[in-house]
């Protein structure tokens, strides 16, 4: 796995630009933006520029990126003012868990209460 961009990947097409996205953060090597179905009044992708499936094999390849990933899903939580209430930060990793781009990505959730343990 390489990182190249994936010419069927909905992420790789946020990373070029050829689809849209609300973007609010971006960072040399990572891009974050607004979920297209909010479940959470802060619901955030942060994602890696280089395609990796997932945040396991990202951070196998890539440990730097995945902790860029990991330091702008913090900015991106305090950007909307979340921190001080708690957010989450998830990575469903498999069908099975409910992902379904595989693109890494971290969902950050945040400004409303979080159940414990999520469904
Ligand atoms: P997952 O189910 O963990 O793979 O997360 C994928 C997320 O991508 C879902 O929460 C979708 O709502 C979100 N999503 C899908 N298409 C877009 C898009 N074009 N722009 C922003 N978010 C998207
Ligand atoms: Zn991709």
């Amino acid at each position: 796995m390489t990182g190249e961009p994936q010419a069927d990947c909905l992420f790789c097409k946020i990373v070029s630009g050829d689809i849209p996205a609300t973007v609010v953060r971006e960072t040399d090597t990572t891009v974050a933006f607004r979920d297209i179905s909010p479940q959470a009044p802060t619901h955030v992708l942060v994602i890696p520029k280089a395609h990796y499936p997932d945040a396991g094999s990202l951070a196998a390849a890539e440990p730097q990126i995945a902790a860029d990933v990991l330091r702008e899903a913090a900015a991106v939580a305090a950007g909307d003012k979340v921190d001080g209430t708690g957010y989450r930060i998830i990575f469903n990793t498999g069908s099975g868990a409910g992902q379904t781009v595989f693109h890494a990505h971290a969902h950050v959730l945040g400004g409303r209460g979080l159940n414990w343990p999520p469904g």
